[in-house]
């Protein structure tokens, strides 16, 4: 018979027909008489309530229906009095799928993230996880769909790369060499001519670069890929393995910029509570009662819009005041995440777009400022996340960025092709770059970014 996902199922007010469930146990409660069994399929947070009449079933089957284990049932839907839903299934055969011992790791209610974490590949079964990982999936759809509505082509720039400049991060290299055997050349650096690609190559921080010339071709891209950084970085918004989403746009100036990154984001916020009420609903109970009324928040106030100088003196103007920062504070600085956080959450209360920020930590391809001592850069910064976007209006102007990538001393038998955009045809243009984690990190309010990607790399982690 048919399998109905409980989604759906719950939804149904065909009272009386035949139906077949299939899905984990959660749990299963009862009397001498009757049981009940609450089942779930992943297709929803809510469960559905299975009832089974002791006397109709073998005393050895209703024992392996324990937590955890898979059951197929086929029964009648009823109209429930006591389940929380609107149907409930009365059973009328049980099969054991799949049984399960009590040394199921998710056996016990209320285990903490830490634990579950070490048990990545049975925390998806949790309502949690489960949640979780729904609103990732439409997430993901909301990206696609917004840029598919608006014009945007989806851009697959790639993963190996042989340009170690973007300087956004520390690299993983790829090699097929021996690493125990490594040729060297005579003055005893590793010879790259006969490894796989010929020269050194690695996994690609940001696929910015290659974006660029897709959108001064195609007009408006974007990219949503993985993307991988080596830096040591052991922190709840920082992963190895991660996704981002980075569009790039040919004439864009910084101003659309910030128009598309703050429309393209409440977008996604709506989308999330317009699909995933449900699973909302569950993490604003039990992880954090305040998610609800953030997420309304973003979609209906205005982000703010201050250049970095302006941001730092009211930094400044708090640390006179007596706020202690961990970090000191004066024009210059790399905002650190208590920085971010104290303008977005204590100052404005509401998400910041700095921009303007000093040319020596931004990176080389960013529009200089008529000041000389400025990028037209920006960063989106968000309540509770700090950085959710980085981007800039790029230097269309080829003279001046290869004055930039010299002063740098970036390679440039790395650069050529990317400085030949500016070369036939530059155009002004801008693009960003979401980290897809920290937004979701961002929409279900969880923690730990850890817990937002389903199999999290980490320094000294990449089990499962
Ligand atoms: P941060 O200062 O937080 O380390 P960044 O400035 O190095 O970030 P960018 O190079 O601007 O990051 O990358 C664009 C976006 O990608 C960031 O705004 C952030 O949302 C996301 N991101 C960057 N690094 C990571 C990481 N290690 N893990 C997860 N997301 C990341
Ligand atoms: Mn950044």
């Amino acid at each position: 018979m048919q399998r109905t996902r409980i989604k759906e199922l719950l939804q149904s007010t065909a009272y009386g027909s035949t139906v077949c469930v299939k899905g984990w146990v959660r749990t299963r409660r009862g009397s001498k008489s009757v049981n009940f069994i609450a089942l779930n399929d992943g297709s929803t947070i809510h469960n559905v309530q299975v009832v089974a009449d002791t006397d109709k079933f073998d005393a050895e089957l209703l024992k392996l229906v324990t937590t955890g284990a898979c059951l197929s049932v086929e029964g009648t839907l009823v109209e429930s009095q006591g389940s929380g839903q609107n149907v409930e299934v009365q059973a009328t055969h049980i099969e054991v799928l799949g049984t399960c011992g009590a040394d199921y790791p998710m056996q016990k209610k209320g285990q903490s993230f830490e634990y579950m974490r070490q048990h990545a590949h049975m925390r998806l079964r949790t309502n949690t996880f489960g949640a979780v990982f729904r609103i990732r999936h439409n997430m993901a759809m909301a990206i696609h769909q917004y840029f598919h509505e608006h014009g945007f082509y989806y851009f697959h720039t790639p993963i190996i790369t042989a340009s170690d400049c973007e300087g956004a991060g520390q690299m993983f290299q790829v090699t097929t060499q021996n690493l125990y055997n490594l040729e060297k050349t005579d003055d005893g650096k590793i010879n790259y001519a006969n490894d796989f690609f010929g020269k050194a190559t690695s996994l690609t921080v940001s696929g910015q670069l290659e974006g660029e010339l897709g959108a001064t071709a195609l007009g408006a891209i974007y990219t949503f890929g993985p993307t991988f950084r080596a830096e040591n970085s052991n922190t709840p918004r920082h992963l190895a393995e991660f996704w981002m989403i980075e569009p790039e746009m040919a004439f864009y100036d910084i101003h659309d910029n910030m128009d598309l990154a703050e429309e393209f984001i409440k977008y996604c916020v709506r989308w999330a509570l317009e699909h995933c009420a449900d699973d909302l609903v569950f993490l604003n109970k039990m992880v954090d009662k305040t998610l609800l009324e953030r997420l309304h928040s973003v979609v209906e106030n205005d982000f703010v819009r201050l250049t970095y100088t302006e941001g730092i003196e009211i930094l400044e103007a708090a640390v006179k005041q007596g706020h202690k920062f961990e970090f000191p504070v004066h024009w210059g600085i790399d905002l650190a995440s208590e920085h971010e956080r104290y303008l977005v959450e204590e100052h404005f209360k509401k998400p910041v777009i700095l921009t303007g920020y000093p040319k020596e930590i931004k990176a080389f391809y960013m529009k200089m400022n008529e000041d000389g001592k400025t990028v037209r850069a920006m960063d989106v910064l968000f309540p509770q996340i700090g950085e959710i976007i980085g981007g800039s209006e790029r230097e269309a102007d080829y003279d001046k960025l290869l004055a930039r990538i010299q002063e740098l001393d970036i390679p440039m038998k790395d650069m050529w092709w990317y400085l030949d955009t500016r070369r036939w045809g530059s155009c002004p243009h801008s693009g960003f770059g979401l980290g897809f984690e920290r937004l979701i990190l961002f929409v279900t309010g969880m923690q730990n970014i850890r817990d937002v990607i389903p199999f999290p790399r980490t320094p000294k982690n990449a089990e499962f």
